[in-house]
């Protein structure tokens, strides 16, 4: 697995990602797409099972290929996984994936991505009842500070949906999120996850630079445990 470094823009969840000087991609594998993780530099990847593209046909094909890739190298994470109440298969199938790609997570090592849309009650019910060791990422979030803070206080992370993280009336929910927490996102969309990180930086009232290296410092938390560096001093340890 590639790393990015404390100056790099992370761009923590993409679909088609295009390796770029300065900015450190993590793409998106869903099982159904037949997609390989490759070593490219700048990009690593994750392997999950998206509530949309999921059914009682395939489900059993999809899981075999998240098993599959696991374990590979160029892994860094499991899904995006999660629920749909919009749209995708049926909650009860939605649920069943789920948990199995949780316990895949749990099984190797990898933090979990997830894509949720109307159903944080199952979300944090399964969170209860799994009690999963490595951490969870909700991705595109766009919730309410009081729903942000729920899902914190259970030691998730959060990566903001890129269309409303760049309006004006996100700054409040921006805020009351913890730095030590977030991630930003271009979810594919045709959008610069530096304009992203300069949004960001002016409503936290803090630097880009320190806003870069404070995600770079949640990168390692997230994808423990961190990376050992060339050199040997692991910069985990002061920053
Ligand atoms: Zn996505």
């Amino acid at each position: 697995m590639n790393y990015p470094g404390p100056s790099d823009y992370i761009d923590i969840h993409n679909h088609g990602s295009k390796a770029s000087p300065g900015i450190f991609t993590i793409e998106t594998l869903m099982a159904h797409e037949g997609r390989e993780p490759v070593d490219l530099e700048g990009i690593t990847f994750t392997i999950g099972i998206h509530p949309w593209y999921l059914d009682e046909g395939n489900k059993g094909l999809l899981l075999e290929k998240v098993k599959e890739l696991a374990g590979n190298p160029n892994v860094a994470a499991i899904g995006e996984a999660g629920f749909d109440r919009i749209r995708g298969a049926s909650p009860f199938l939605q649920k069943e994936i789920f948990e199995e790609q949780v316990i895949i997570s749990e099984n190797c090592h990898k933090p979990l991505v997830i894509h949720c849309v109307r159903a944080w009650d199952e979300l944090l019910t399964e969170h209860k009842r799994l009690r999963p060791k490595m951490p969870w990422l909700v991705h595109g979030f766009r919730g309410k500070p009081e729903l942000a803070a729920q899902l914190i206080t259970k030691g998730m992370y959060l990566s903001f949906w890129f269309e409303f993280v760049m309006r004006p009336e996100s700054a409040p929910l921006l805020k009351s999120v913890p730095v030590d927490r977030i991630f930003l996102e271009t979810d594919g969309a045709d959008i610069d996850i530096r304009d992203i990180y300069e949004k960001v930086s002016s409503d936290l009232e803090i630097d880009e630079d320190l806003l870069k290296t404070r995600i770079y410092s949640n990168f390692c938390s997230f994808f423990d445990p961190p990376p050992p560096l060339k050199g040997g001093k692991n910069p985990l340890l002061w920053v």
